[in-house]
């Protein structure tokens, strides 16, 4: 959590290691004054403090912390944490920062990410991605914390192509939001299912070649998974590749325009393409419920709107929008290279989540969409006519989810959308 000012309430006794202050506990408020981490009733300064739990009981209330953070369910709640809090100063305001073992981080993540009701090979599924997404990512950044990465934006008058990376976070390993995952603490409650299946599974990751899998996910790829080069920065991960969602497998080329079309306009058979309410109700949160058509939805703007706000989302002045023309997509139909046309500049923008980004006031479900404009009396209108929820790359949540209640394993359901992977225990 980053913010001017943070309260919080610590249950039970705390330590501060950093700091000659004796035992902390109860209410807190804390401020970022001059650079430094302030306490608003004593207005004694810091550069940092740390709070320890002097017993497995004791757990800190926070107020106010944002979740879905740019995304349609964005909100703040009062979470519970259990592990220590490190609150520093960086970029002008508090950086507030948990510190978890890595299997209780785990039980809360699926407990946020799934409701506890899924079932038992689903969670044990996301547990494994899960944790062997957390070790990639720990892995990556500690080889790349000595020597600085590479571009991910490129940005010229005509053309503005970034891509989603994790080189932002190097003061701690992963963020709490949809960016990594969704990780509210002990808020929702872990239940024995989980903790269970975080058990059965602990220690274990997916590995390909020897390496640690970065093993991502989305809540609906709409049929076919996407490539991670696509999305991310151009490397190759052959785990990460274009599988089909459905039993037979899938003979058309959806970065072929007319075919990706007809497939994106067809809603074909997909173990995502399900309406089992039971299935959805298991495996999707309370907020994610309030988005119910995710295998195909449509999206409808004026022109003026969409001028709007695509001026507003991007920052660049286009003009009336005339048109919205696919240059490239990738290999599930999501759109990875778009030129917006108007009537004072046109420009091709990408990958998948600047579009997403500009086409909405909060997320595209996803940019696999055709566009179809129309011209009547009351003006220009266009519909989007989209498949998917999220980036498609790796596992598929809803399509896993219907895989396991259809009687697959785990195992199983891992070594198909991560083709070559193999389930593998490190500790
Ligand atoms: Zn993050
Ligand atoms: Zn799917």
């Amino acid at each position: 959590m980053s913010a001017e000012e943070v309260r919080f309430h610590l249950h039970g006794e705390f330590s501060c290691p950093l700091t000659t202050r004796g035992k902390a506990t109860g209410e807190h408020c804390l401020q970022h004054r001059d650079g430094y981490v302030t306490d608003a009733l004593s207005g004694k300064r810091y550069d940092e403090l740390l709070f320890v739990p002097e017993h497995d009981t004791c757990s800190v209330e926070i107020q106010k912390v944002t979740i879905g953070i740019d995304f349609h369910w964005e909100r703040t709640e009062t979470q519970t944490f259990a592990g220590s809090l490190h609150v520093i100063v960086d970029g002008g305001k508090l950086l507030v920062i948990n510190i978890i073992d890595a299997e209780e981080y785990l039980q809360s993540v699926i407990s946020s990410e799934m409701r506890a009701t899924a079932s038992p090979e689903f969670l044990k599924t996301h547990a494994v991605i899960s944790r062997s997404w957390l070790m990639a990512q720990m892995e990556k950044q500690r080889a790349q914390s000595a020597k600085k990465t590479c571009e991910s934006c490129i940005r010229t008058d005509t053309e503005w192509i970034q891509w989603s990376d994790r080189e932002d976070h190097t003061l701690f390993d992963v963020c709490a939001d949809d960016h990594c995952q969704r990780y509210q603490g002990t808020t929702r409650i872990v239940s024995p299912a989980v903790k269970e299946a975080v058990e059965a599974t602990c220690g274990i990751i997916l590995s390909y070649g020897g390496k640690i899998c970065d093993a991502r996910f989305s809540k609906c790829c709409g049929g076919v998974t996407e490539t991670f080069e696509n999305t991310w920065e151009p490397v190759v991960h052959p785990y990460l590749t274009r599988v089909s969602d459905g039993h037979a497998p899938l003979n058309t080329d959806l970065t072929d325009e007319t075919q990706a079309r007809e497939w994106i306009l067809a809603s074909p058979p997909a173990f995502c393409h399900t309406s089992d309410k039971t299935i959805l109700e298991q495996t999707l949160n309370r907020y994610d419920m309030e988005t119910s058509h995710f295998f195909r939805w449509k999206a409808s703007y004026g022109q003026n709107e969409l001028s709007e706000l695509v001026a507003a989302r991007s920052g660049i002045d286009f003009g009336r929008i005339i048109d919205l023309v696919p240059v490239e997509r990738g290999v599930s139909g999501r759109i990875i290279r778009l030129r917006i046309e108007g009537e004072r500049r046109s420009m091709v923008i990408g990958k998948e989540l600047l579009i997403r980004r500009c086409l909405s006031s909060s997320h595209l479900y996803s940019s696999a969409f055709v566009v179809d404009r129309e011209t009547g009396t009351g003006g220009t209108s266009f519909t989007l006519h989209g498949a998917g929820w999220g980036h498609g790359v790796g596992l598929c949540q809803i399509g896993a989810a219907v895989m396991c209640g259809q009687g697959f394993t785990y195992r199983q359901v891992l070594s198909r959308y991560y083709p070559g992977s193999i389930p593998e225990k490190r500790y």
